[in-house]
């Protein structure tokens, strides 16, 4: 399809074709709403119904407890407003390298009064439980901790963290949009988790939202009746279709997709670390997600880098973001405190399932052509 080396897998993935198969009657002659009473209606339901059952058992937990979403973003909003809105207030901990879909979150409800408060990761990316133990306070209602970071793929302690707030009758939330069909789900006490399709090959556009049953939490969309009356609106049900799918092919083929996608991934690193000069990996080598490698390259910014990879056809995004001309360093980088020098020149790659040595061995050679220019 593509002439591009796409080494972006964890901004978007490639929809699989058999999730594209599955979803197509959906978005052609069976174009029934889920919600009318009629035979049209009552197929996408029951295609509906199939896919919170499929999930619901990938998850663990009752298809009750499965809530369709736009995605990881509206999930993470839900979560956090919905808790927060329950309990009329109280003290919020979230961790300093959350996605902004919870941490823009958190800081629109501390304008309007919140108590708002981060917890940092140790050098290497990760979120201690200890840290998080002692930044509770007494009246915390909700803890967020992701299970993987999107910038540098370092995994994170979720089981302790969630017992921790467990044995404190405190909600924690685990964004999972990272890590879904990578790692296995593990809801056990935890209040909450989110994710996204199109991060494991499946459509934009539509994600779940896991709820602890029993959770005091406020309704995320007024409106018909959907989704059990907590998220109004006309199913999507080609994507929720297609969610599911994509979900169960993941978990099905998880272990032979990982080994892959670390075996591109390790390769990729050894190579740029011993054949590339003044190349660092940020955060643990070991704890992270199996497709990721974040770099920081001396000598280079890392939008540079990214436009320089890009006019040679490779794919990839910068820990950074470019705001009117200044780069600005990555905040999950430097809450590991990293030097803001070392953070500014940082890349991320990150593999998927339909990448090809040859395509690491191109992007190994277009690093080492870009360094000899730009370092001169
Ligand atoms: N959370 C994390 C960790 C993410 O990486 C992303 C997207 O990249 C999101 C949330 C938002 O997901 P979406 O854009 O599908 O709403």
């Amino acid at each position: 399809m593509s002439d591009l080396i796409y080494l972006d897998n964890a901004a978007t993935t490639a929809l699989d074709e058999r999730v594209l198969q599955k979803m197509l009657p959906y978005l052609q002659g069976e174009y029934g709403n889920a919600s009318s009473q009629h035979a049209m209606g009552r197929r996408a339901s029951a295609a509906v119904m199939l896919a919170r059952d499929k999930i619901a058992s990938i998850l663990g937990c009752t298809p009750e407890e499965v809530y369709f979403t736009s995605g990881g973003t509206e999930a993470d909003n839900w979560a956090l407003r919905g808790i927060y809105g329950a309990n009329k207030g109280g003290h919020i901990l979230l961790s300093a390298i959350e996605h902004p879909a919870l941490i823009s979150c958190a800081e629109d409800l501390r304008a309007q009064g919140a108590d708002i408060s981060y917890v940092y990761p140790d050098s290497s990316g990760i979120v201690q439980p200890e840290f998080v133990e002692k930044a509770l306070k007494d009246n915390t209602v909700f803890v967020g901790v992701m299970s993987a970071n999107n910038e540098t793929g370092v995994i994170q302690p979720t089981k302790e963290i969630a017992s921790l707030c467990r044995s404190r009758g405190i909600f924690y939330y685990s964004d999972c949009v990272q890590s879904a069909g990578v790692l296995p789900f593990d809801i056990e006490n935890t209040g909450g988790i989110g994710f996204s399709a199109h991060k494991f090959y499946g459509p934009k556009g539509v994600g779940v939202a896991y709820l602890k049953k029993g959770s005091a939490i406020t309704r995320l969309l007024s409106g018909g009746m959907q989704e059990r009356g907590m998220r109004g609106g006309t199913t999507f049900v080609a994507g929720i279709v297609g969610l599911a799918e994509a979900l169960s092919l993941a978990m099905e083929n998880r272990d032979e997709n990982n080994r892959k996608v670390r075996s591109l991934r390790d390769s990729f690193l050894d190579r740029v670390l011993s054949e590339v000069e003044g190349v660092s990996l940020n955060g643990d080598r070991k704890k992270r997600l199996p497709a990721n490698a974040n770099l920081a390259f001396e000598g280079v910014t890392g939008d540079q880098m990214v436009m320089l990879l890009d006019m040679r056809g490779v794919c990839v995004s910068a820990g950074s973001a470019c705001a009117a001309g200044a780069t600005t360093p990555s905040y999950v980088l430097t809450a590991m405190g990293l030097d803001e020098k070392v953070a500014k020149s940082s890349v991320r790659f990150t593999f998927g399932k339909n990448n090809t040595f040859d395509e690491v061995e191109r992007t190994v050679q277009a690093i080492k052509e870009i360094l000899n220019r730009v370092r001169g």
